[in-house]
């Protein structure tokens, strides 16, 4: 009897720890997934950034919603086009969004931006209660070509002491948005 219950023990504990094992590889296999989605939706918001500078609508920064792994909304700056200086676009991607969803709220989306956004941009993702930012170039690349509006990164990155936020912050270092930067580094025109 002794060794039945041992011989049960011991193929529950194999089975019990197979599950765990293949419970672990699959939550590594959805990180690898993850990071793969988020790299290539940054793409489109890098290619959103080098048309801004090719119709010369705004500076080099693009933004894209999704929902479900499905574009809501894509768009670029158009500060220039727009006479608008708050026509950013991670501003114009959450009016699209916003206006095709039929609602003022995006907290089922993530926002991808090439570039780290600025206070204004921030704020307005934190109104429309998006849960998730990914982006690609750090403030700096934006200051170090001229723009001004990138100061108070502080808050974005949780390393403020008064300014903190819920949204998930991540960053992906993705050669497209460092192209878009360096290819046009004398071309922008600063507003
Ligand atoms: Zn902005």
């Amino acid at each position: 009897m002794a060794w039945r219950l041992a011989v049960v023990g011991i193929t529950f504990f194999l089975l019990a720890k197979q599950l765990a094992l293949n419970f672990k590889k699959k939550r590594a296999e959805s990180d690898e997934d993850e990071d793969v989605v988020d790299y290539n939706f940054l793409t489109v918001a890098a290619k959103e950034a080098d048309m801004a500078m090719r119709k010369e609508e705004g500076g080099p920064f693009g933004a894209v919603i999704v929902r479900d792994g499905e574009i809501v909304a894509q768009a670029h700056n158009e500060v220039l086009k727009q006479k608008d200086p708050t026509a950013h676009a991670e501003i114009v991607a959450i009016q699209k969004a916003c206006k095709k969803l039929g609602k003022i709220e995006l907290s089922d989306c993530v926002i991808y931006s090439s570039c780290e956004p600025c206070p204004m941009s921030f704020a307005a993702m934190y109104l429309a209660r998006l849960p998730r930012l990914v982006y690609g170039a750090q403030a700096e690349a934006a200051h170090d070509l001229g723009f001004d509006s990138s100061h108070i990164a502080d808050a974005i990155r949780g390393t403020s002491q008064f300014q903190k936020t819920n949204c998930t912050v991540k960053r992906i270092v993705h050669p497209e948005v460092c192209k878009v930067f360096w290819k046009n580094r004398t071309k922008v025109r600063i507003y």
